[in-house]
């Protein structure tokens, strides 16, 4: 891994070397800005369909009784839309090899049976589809 260059407040510096977070929660969205802020090219793996995480289906957060949503919602965004933070959602880390500085992952990732290129996240396909699976979101219900 390479070193990140310096970045003045406010700017997000150019990719330099590359790490990968494992998990999608609040902690790894959270360390995946940290790095991609100081210019590291950051694949955040997750093996479920989107991030967030457990904070995400909560309401309220111990103890301060803060709107989790309102926390969170705020670094979904800037985790989606960050240039040097790359996604891989419905993806698990089958293996690891090689040695510091030089380390090569194998990721399996789930078919999605769309064009990611072009779904823009409508649901109308859910809407309609005749199939009822476990919403995993709501934790089976
Ligand atoms: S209907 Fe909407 S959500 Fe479904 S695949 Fe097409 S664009 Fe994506």
């Amino acid at each position: 891994m390479a070193r990140a260059m310096e970045a003045s407040p406010g700017m997000i510096a150019a990719p330099t070397g590359a790490v990968m977070v494992v998990g999608g929660g609040i902690a790894g969205m959270q360390a995946s800005l940290d790095l991609a802020d100081q210019g590291f090219k950051v694949y955040l793996v997750e093996k479920s369909s989107a991030i967030g995480g457990k904070m995400a289906q909560l309401d309220k957060t111990f103890p301060t009784n803060d709107c989790a949503m309102c926390t969170i919602s705020p670094k979904l965004v800037e985790t989606g839309r960050h240039p040097n933070i790359e996604l891989l959602t419905d993806s698990e880390v089958l293996g690891i090899d090689g040695d510091v500085g030089d380390y090569r992952v194998q990721v399996r990732r789930q078919p999605r049976y769309v064009d990611v290129d072009v779904c823009i996240g409508c649901g109308d396909c859910a809407r309609v589809c005749p199939v009822v699976i476990p919403d995993m979101f709501n934790e089976g219900s």
